[in-house]
């Protein structure tokens, strides 16, 4: 009995985020969706897609803890970083999760599993690709334009992007797909991988990241503070002041652009899976 898949990953899964938990990466919400996702990511996947799994959340972690002076400022000016919540953690993996629960309802090998998987690694790939950009980015002082009017932006705004956060995209979006690489070479399983898919793999990251930009520049909703007199994406600002809407879809937030990201990332995967 405790050799069965539900307990390793039960064990695995609470280690890994007990650690997460108390280096304060994941508040307690966050800590049960993150071991929901572990353990059912383990029960389905096994060895190769835990592998992808943290290699997702111990790279957001580690990037999360390296700091300068710049990336400080934007974190408090736009409520970003600290503990991740359930609602977040549920954005950046509940496509993740869809296709566990796909496989462990259709059979480890049945039909469409190997879809699953492309779609569990692409969104990986997006969500990885978005918060090396987030975490990268904002290291150093750029000037992130605007996706759509290529207007200039204050760093951390939805939507800005720069050079070095594009970079950061490709190198996150590369890292979770060679990862996976890797990992299927060590433990082949019935999971199907080639060269053109990991570059299929790489592109549905960069894609996740762009329609991250996209909806963040156009769709997602602004509010405004009027004592600081900036726009913010949070109902109160940090300064304690509620903000007032400004512009964009009132329900769209940060997690829901997060969420449609990587279903965008899924699709491109989908559709790379049918040419090869
Ligand atoms: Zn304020």
């Amino acid at each position: 009995m405790w050799r069965s898949p539900w307990c390793v990953g039960a064990f695995i899964s609470s280690c890994i985020v007990s650690a997460a938990y108390w280096r304060r990466d994941l508040s307690l919400s966050g800590l049960f969706a993150a071991f929901l996702l572990g353990l059912f990511v383990y029960v389905a996947g096994g060895v190769v897609w835990s592998i992808v799994l943290v290699a997702f959340f111990l790279s957001a972690s580690a990037l999360s803890h390296v700091q300068t002076a710049n990336k400080r400022s934007v974190m408090i000016a736009f409520a970003k970083g600290g503990q991740r919540d359930a609602a977040q953690v549920l954005a950046n993996g509940s496509i993740a999760l869809l296709a566990a629960l796909f496989v462990l309802w259709s059979g480890r090998c049945g039909l469409g599993s190997n879809t699953a998987w492309l779609i569990f690694l692409a969104s990986l790939a997006g969500a990885t690709a978005d918060t090396w950009a987030t975490e990268i980015g904002t290291l150093r002082p750029g000037e992130p334009r605007l996706l759509t009017t290529l207007q200039s932006v204050p760093a951390g705004r939805s939507g800005g992007v720069t050079w070095l956060g594009s970079l950061a995209a490709l190198g996150g979006a590369s890292f979770i797909t060679l990862t996976a690489w890797g990992a299927l070479l060590l433990w082949p399983g019935p999971w199907r991988f080639s060269a053109e898919l990991a570059i299929w793999g790489i592109l549905a990251g960069l894609v996740g990241s762009f329609v991250d930009s996209l909806l963040g520049a156009t769709l997602q909703a602004q509010y405004f503070c009027p004592r600081c007199a900036k726009i913010t994406e949070a109902r109160v600002h940090h300064c304690g002041t509620p903000t007032i809407y400004r512009s964009g879809w009132r329900w769209l937030n940060n997690d829901w652009v997060n969420f449609f990201s990587l279903c965008a990332a899924a699709v491109v995967v989908i559709f790379g899976s049918l040419l090869f």
